[in-house]
């Protein structure tokens, strides 16, 4: 288990680690990847704390709309639509998941590989 009390993400949502706050409703934050892997690289995240995809409980499902729902905000602001852009999620090690906060990637401004390395 990895608690909120320590959670990066947790302190970014309560502001006590200053980010760019892109875009902000009740449920979710978007702000921009510290390590950004496109000219584009914006992560958003439940205000709640959940671990991961697979962490999600039944009644908790809504927040993935929700945390979508701010991506694409975000992607229209900042005039993507029409060239495209990626969201993902990263579940587990072997997907790559290192930070332990439910957090939907949005990537755009640059041709996209797929599948994925
Ligand atoms: P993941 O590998 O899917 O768990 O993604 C974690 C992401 O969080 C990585 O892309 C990191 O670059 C990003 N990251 C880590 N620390 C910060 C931070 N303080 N502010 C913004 N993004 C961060
Ligand atoms: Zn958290």
């Amino acid at each position: 288990m990895h608690s909120s009390a320590d959670c990066l993400f947790c302190k970014i949502v309560a502001g006590k680690i200053p980010v760019q706050r892109l875009a902000e409703d009740d449920a979710a934050l978007a702000f921009p990847d510290i390590n950004p892997q496109a000219p584009v690289h914006v992560l958003v995240v439940p205000k709640l704390h959940v671990e991961s995809l697979d962490e999600i409980k039944d009644d908790q499902w809504p927040l993935v709309g929700r945390i979508h729902a701010l991506a694409v905000r975000v992607a229209r602001d900042k005039g993507l639509t029409k060239s495209g852009f990626r969201t993902l999620f990263n579940t587990g090690p072997q997907a790559g998941q290192t930070v332990w906060h439910l957090h939907l990637h949005m990537l755009g401004g640059r041709s996209m590989m797929w599948p994925p390395g």
